[in-house]
């Protein structure tokens, strides 16, 4: 990897870099946190607003129910205890975008904590990473600075997001490299996506991400927590998992550089500047008293009793690596193609909807994860635009498995069916592929592929016995495709042990 700031790789290996991640996530509840405006990305500026979110005196906070329900259900995905009464407090500070001048959120009571990730290492082994705790609270409005004729002097407000909810989920600092965070938050994520509470969507900022960073000698460095670890900086709002990586590993030599030069690292919060590719101050970090955290007195303590856990946990779906597990015993399939099919939730719905109708679920992910989600890629399409369904998927992975259909066959019709935009069984009936099953024609197509290739019957019948391939792969060429896989087979074997 080439160093971003010009230290030497010995210099670079002295440190050891750790990091830990606040992740800020959105719920997709109908409505805003504490009031009945509608929760909904965009709009006109200023029309999701009433007295609570703006904060007007006098208004009152009413918790949404299903926003803790949606809390409880991320926190209990990612391993945390519930807090059966858990506590809303107000955080103190001025922000334009944030008319009350307080945020209320959960400071040292938060609904949930104690929970962990798994995410490969760099040898790919388990790695624990830490989750502290995962509390409630409620979004700003935005500020927006550009887009406008006089954005050069003038920021204007959207207060549409104020009072959207949102739980922030805090990592201890267990990451010790930029790709160990990246695997976190991909797990974050994936597990996330399943429960459904939040959509994820980084480019509207449903999921935004603060990394924290420190580094140390390696010398001086044991595993002892927090306190013991080096000053750390924070990179706010980072709008992608790659760039988050970069900016940590810019950070990390950053910081490295700092104390090789005899400085100290300060305690601050910077940005990310992609273009640049480098990290800048925004400004000093506030220590956690000068919030001034007080209770926050319009809103009663939350109890999460155990009978309202249960109804919540009975909404809990399969989750990734339990689906992963499943799918290799239930349906014989590697790790890496369960890994590929349950990285989204509906690509392993869909599959599973496929497998139990046709004859072979194998064969249904072979199909689903090479030939449609290539041609899908190729024509720059979704799924929900395929014009081959999974009744088609299912029909073709049948006539492929009975040996009805050759592979190449298989690859015309589909090539077709993406051309016409028509479905599997349509282009099936109206074209029939042709098979040859006849016995004699295929041999005499045998002799004819034998006699040309010497060479590797030789090889054959010198004990290589995988030379086979070749030949039904000759023949095929021979018939067009339109040989019968598994007469074929068969007689090229019977042909060349003669
Ligand atoms: P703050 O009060 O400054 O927000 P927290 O203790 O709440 O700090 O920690 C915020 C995040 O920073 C957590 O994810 C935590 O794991 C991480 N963190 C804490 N100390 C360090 C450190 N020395 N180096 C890297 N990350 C750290
Ligand atoms: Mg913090
Ligand atoms: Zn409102």
């Amino acid at each position: 990897m080439p160093t971003v700031t010009g230290l030497s790789p010995e210099v670079l290996a002295k440190y050891q870099p750790v990091i830990g991640l606040e992740v800020h996530v959105q719920l997709l509840t109908r409505s805003k946190a504490f009031c009945g405006c509608k929760n909904e990305y965009g709009g006109e500026p200023n029309t999701h607003v009433c007295p609570v979110c703006l904060g007007l005196p006098g208004a009152l906070p009413v918790l949404n129910k299903q926003a803790v329900e949606f809390a409880v259900l991320a926190a209990k995905a990612i391993g945390c205890e519930i807090r059966e009464i858990s506590i809303f407090s107000r955080k103190n500070y001025f922000y334009p975008d944030s008319p009350k001048g307080y945020q209320i959120s959960q400071f040292d009571k938060p609904i949930a904590e104690h929970g962990a990730l798994i995410i490969p290492d760099a040898e790919g082994n388990d790695k624990r990473i830490g989750i502290t705790r995962l509390h409630m609270e409620e979004d700003a409005g935005k500020s927006l600075h550009d887009g406008f004729a006089d954005s050069a002097t003038r920021t204007y407000i959207d207060l549409n997001r104020c009072g959207t909810p949102l739980i922030e989920i805090v990592s201890e600092p267990d990451l010790r490299t930029p790709d160990e965070a990246f695997e976190y938050l991909t797990k974050l994520k994936e597990i996330l996506l399943y429960t459904g509470v939040s959509d994820c969507n980084m480019e509207e900022g449903s999921l935004r991400c603060d990394a924290n960073v420190s580094v140390m000698l390696k010398s001086d460095f044991t595993e002892r927590g927090a306190a013991a670890y080096g000053t750390k900086a924070e990179v706010k709002n980072v709008n992608s998992f790659r760039y988050i990586r970069a900016a940590l590993e810019y950070e990390i030599e950053r910081q490295i550089g700092v104390i090789e030069d005899g400085g100290r690292v300060v305690q601050e919060s910077r940005l990310w500047n992609n273009a640049e590719g480098r990290t800048f101050s925004m400004r000093s970090k506030e220590q956690a008293h000068d919030y001034r955290y007080f209770p926050e007195p319009d809103l009663p303590p939350l109890v999460v009793g155990a009978e309202w856990q249960k109804q919540i946990l009975a909404a809990m779906p399969e989750l990734p690596e339990a689906r992963r597990a499943r799918l290799i015993a239930d349906y014989g399939l590697s790790a890496q193609d369960a890994a590929t099919l349950t990285a989204e939730q509906a690509f392993a719905d869909r599959f599973e909807l496929a497998a139990k109708a046709a004859k072979s679920p194998k064969r249904v992910a072979a199909i689903l994860l090479s030939e449609i989600t290539m041609r899908l890629r190729a024509a720059g399409i979704e799924f929900e635009q395929s014009p081959v369904t999974l009744d088609g998927i299912v029909a073709a992975a049948d006539l492929a498995e009975a040996n009805a259909i050759s592979s190449k066959q298989l690859k015309q019709l589909l090539d077709t069916c993406f051309a016409e935009g028509r479905d599997f069984l349509y282009i099936y009936d109206r074209d029939k592929p042709q098979q040859i099953s006849d016995t004699s024609a295929i041999e005499a197509m045998i002799d004819e592929v034998i006699a040309a290739n010497p060479a590797q019957v030789a090889q054959f019948k010198g004990g290589k016995r995988t030379v086979a391939a070749f030949f039904v792969g000759q023949v095929m060429r021979v018939s067009k495709g339109q040989a019968n896989p598994a007469l074929l087979n068969e007689l090229v074997v019977k042909k060349l042990d003669a």
